[in-house]
């Protein structure tokens, strides 16, 4: 068994907004579990930022912010590969090569290019917006990996990336592992912004009271608590009638670990006053250590950036040995 080579498990955020509690019970805690089955390569995918119109200053304190929180969450640099995308060139180098193994008509058809583009008005779309699912691609083709956890909103762009792999295989020779998709340890809950329960929390255009940010303090939380939607009624009760009180329920359930039912009865008879409270006095407790942790990382920025050098290395030798096999079989000198 403990020979059994471990399957290999990749993911990857852009830092293009702050870290929130969305990302986290999505997708980070998914990740940390994750270390314990597979063989993990995270990334702060910084290259993929720059798609959209960014303020360079923002994007480089965001991936010190997304590496020291990734640790602070307890991503494992013993465990896990945790890197910064830009420092791994082979990114871009693999990414040239399966540009010219991709279809336009497909990198046409994905509906997040479509929407994206729709919504740029006269800022125009750029190449790297069309280009960003194949850059997604090389992300994930260059270490070889089994698995990819991902919502619904990614599961066009690794179809893509199966697409390309199998065409390269196909093309030359078995290259490419074929990547599935990973639907995660624990149940994936999605969660909903506080002040609109119907919107998931954290996309840009989002009133700020609704996002809850891993880095948000204490009263800042007790605030967009206290203010947070629920209905007209007075049951605590999850139901699809009752978005905002469902969407609370399921953030004290993961920030407790005690399961929804268990909280609707513990909550039986209370005013919504006071179960926005207990909520919001949860998230703190839960986030207190995290907070901590970060802030260790962000204080010792020698620390940290030896941390990304590490995973840049670990990263660039799987990647460059299957770049090397890329360059071989397309034809390039080696
Ligand atoms: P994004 O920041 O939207 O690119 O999302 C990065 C990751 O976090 C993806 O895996 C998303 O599915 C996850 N995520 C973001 N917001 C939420 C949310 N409100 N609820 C659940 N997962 C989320």
């Amino acid at each position: 068994m403990d020979n059994e080579k471990r399957k290999i498990a990749y993911s990857a955020l852009k830092p293009t907004g702050d870290l929130q509690l969305g990302n986290y019970i999505g997708a980070l805690r998914n990740m940390v579990a994750m270390q314990e089955q597979f063989d993990c390569v995270y990334t702060v995918a910084d290259m993929h930022s720059i798609t959209v119109d960014v303020v360079p200053s923002e994007l480089r304190r965001r991936s010190y912010d997304f590496m020291a929180l990734f640790l602070a969450i307890g991503l494992d640099p013993k465990k896990s590969i945790l890197f910064v995308q830009s420092h791994v060139p082979a990114h871009a180098e693999l990414t040239w090569v399966l540009n010219c193994n991709t279809m336009i008509g497909e990198a046409n058809r994905m509906t997040q290019y479509k929407d994206k583009s729709r919504k740029a008005g006269k800022a125009g779309i750029n190449v790297g917006l069309f280009d960003y699912p194949v850059l997604m691609a090389s992300d994930i083709l260059l270490y070889q990996a089994d698995y990819v956890p991902i919502g619904k909103d990614q599961q066009q762009h690794l179809e893509l990336a199966r697409t390309i792999a199998e065409r390269f295989n196909n093309r030359y020779s078995p290259t490419f592992v074929v990547p599935e998709g990973y639907y995660g340890t624990k149940s994936t809950s999605k969660i909903y912004s506080l002040t609109d329960p119907t919107a998931k929390m954290g996309k840009t255009d989002d009133n700020l009271n609704g996002v809850v940010f891993l880095l948000d303090d204490a009263d800042t939380i007790r605030r967009k608590f206290a203010r947070a939607v629920t209905d007209s009624e007075h049951e605590i009760k999850s139901s699809p009638t009752k978005p905002g009180i469902t969407n609370l329920l399921n953030i004290y359930s993961v920030m407790t670990g005690k399961t929804v039912k268990a909280a609707e009865k513990e909550f039986d008879g209370a005013s919504y006053e006071k179960f926005k409270t207990v909520v919001g006095e949860a998230v703190i407790e839960y986030l207190r250590p995290i907070q901590a942790e970060y802030k260790r990382y962000i204080g010792d920025k020698a620390e940290l950036e030896r941390i990304m050098k590490e995973g840049a290395e670990r990263a660039s030798y799987i990647a460059r040995k299957t770049l090397s096999k890329v360059y071989r079989k397309v034809g390039f000198i080696v």
